[in-house]
């Protein structure tokens, strides 16, 4: 088994209600960091794992209708944040991107994809062809901003469930292995968004698990505090989040040595590289 280095970064933020993400809690204004991640592969070299804000969302929300997703959300990302910035502090540049797999196609996870000209693009059958088949026009409500895909996704795109070889595991059924090699296996995590996916990933140390938004609080997995039904409105489909925070939480028990990151969970990820920090190894 090929073993990676992980590295995670926020790439700017929204913000939500405590209350909507967990329900329960007293109502106050909480940051959703949007989490990516960079992997370098021996053989593949840099993958990366969404592709955080950049300020062509400010632009891409400027006018009515998709004005309302930027007053909902009320998104904060500097120059210096986003994803391509961070890797240049390393040395790397866009090019050095190969691959870039992505969760879903909302705009906090696809938002840098135009800075990434070269890479493939990976993602699930269903989450290429919900976000295809959205009108330009409400694909906002859909958390989906049409002018932040590349124009030439068709061609770039690679469908996991076509290019990866797969594999069964008990909880969550078909799984796919990346590159063959049990390093970055892609499993479904359907609810949130149309075909949404999350990698589990083996470093020379440990397993981390990157679950996207397959919950927003760690509390959902560890103690099934669920997010305020009001989210049902903004998400694919209730049953299957609640079924997919369910394997999530019999996963936990089975693998407690596995760190589960929800891409917008400050605690978890607050736990791993310091608030404020730039792209860090873990
Ligand atoms: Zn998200």
């Amino acid at each position: 088994m090929s073993k990676v280095k992980l590295f995670l970064g926020r790439a700017g933020y929204c913000m939500a209600k405590s209350s909507h993400a967990v329900k329960g809690e007293p109502s106050k204004d909480i940051r959703f960091p949007a989490l990516f991640a960079l992997m370098y592969h021996p053989q593949v070299g840099y993958v990366l794992f969404d592709t955080g804000y950049t300020k062509r969302f400010y632009t891409a929300t400027r006018n009515w209708p998709n004005k309302l997703y930027a007053v909902i959300t009320k998104v904060k990302i500097e120059d210096h944040e986003t994803v391509v910035e961070q890797l240049a502090k390393m040395g790397l540049t866009p090019d050095d991107i190969k691959v870039i797999v992505l969760s879903h196609f909302h705009a906090d996870h696809m938002g840098g994809l135009l800075d990434f000209p070269h890479a493939s693009i990976y993602c699930s059958q269903q989450a290429f062809d919900h976000t295809m088949q959205l009108p330009r026009i409400t694909a906002f409500s859909k958390g989906v901003l049409k002018s932040l895909l590349p124009k030439d996704i068709s061609c770039r795109v690679r469908i996991i469930e076509e290019c990866c070889t797969s594999e069964t595991d008990t909880l969550f059924g078909k799984v796919y292995d990346l590159f063959g090699d049990g390093s970055i296996v892609c499993y479904s995590l359907p609810g949130h968004a149309a075909g949404q996916v999350g990698v589990l990933v083996q470093t020379e140390t440990k397993q981390f698990f990157l679950i996207a938004d397959a919950c927003w609080d760690q509390r959902a997995y560890k103690q099934q505090r669920l997010p305020h039904p009001i989210v049902r409105l903004m998400f694919h489909s209730w049953k299957s989040y609640c079924l997919t925070i369910e394997k999530l939480k019999q996963f936990h028990q089975l693998h407690p040595e596995v760190i589960i990151i929800p891409s917008h969970c400050s605690e978890s990820i607050n736990a791993l590289i310091p608030e404020g920090a730039v792209l860090h190894e873990i």
